[in-house]
């Protein structure tokens, strides 16, 4: 019998009744599976409680999806869906004057589902770069873990976690057509993005 994930949360918080929890402190001291289980768990509190998720997203998210392997290594298995283009400040035009300026800044939305995905790409070729952000649109619920890819022919060029705001930001975009996939629980996003400058 070993520590299953509720009980190594409830042996953590204090929550178990006393002989259950001399019971299990008496079997983490023979068993290093065990204590592997609380450590994770232990340090995956700790990263929770830090007031900056941003460094730590990408540790918790790991530790995470290794608890609850539905999350990533079957991702092909999610439904997945194509985001579209509902604006585009190069292809509605609301930059056409301004063509050729530096770092002119594009914004983009992206809507899949409940979702928009504010995008903006600015800086100057090979050294662009992008800032987003997940909302959620009605009454769909703010998503929590969320993995985005940069995408270039299929290829995963670079991957960012979602900080608590909901932001990704990605630097150094290279040129050329690229697209960006968003892992959500249980959806997979994919959208295109044309980064090349309007002709
Ligand atoms: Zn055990």
């Amino acid at each position: 019998m070993h520590l299953s994930s509720d009980v190594a949360l409830d042996l953590i918080e204090g929550r178990l009744a006393k002989d259950e929890e001399t019971f299990w402190k008496e079997h983490l001291g023979v068993c290093g599976d065990c204590v592997q289980v609380i450590d994770q768990w232990g340090q995956l509190r700790a990263d929770l409680r830090r007031s900056h998720l941003k460094s730590a997203t990408a540790e918790i998210l790991d530790t995470v999806m290794e608890f609850f392997p539905q999350g990533d290594e079957k991702e092909a298995r999610h439904p997945c869906v194509e985001a579209t283009v509902v604006f585009d400040t190069f292809r509605d035009g609301t930059v056409a004057n301004a063509r050729g300026a530096v770092a002119v800044a594009r914004q983009l939305v992206l809507r899949a589902e409940d979702f928009d995905i504010h995008i903006k790409i600015w800086g100057v070729p090979d050294h662009r770069q992008m800032l987003g952000q997940l909302l959620p649109r009605g009454t769909a619920k703010f998503v929590g873990t969320a993995r985005f890819h940069l995408l270039q022919n299929g290829e995963r060029l670079e991957t960012a976690t979602i900080d608590e705001i909901g932001e990704f930001h990605f630097t150094d975009l290279p040129e050329g057509d690229l697209s960006l996939q968003i892992d959500l629980p249980n959806l997979t996003v994919v959208g295109a993005l044309n980064v090349r400058e309007a002709q």
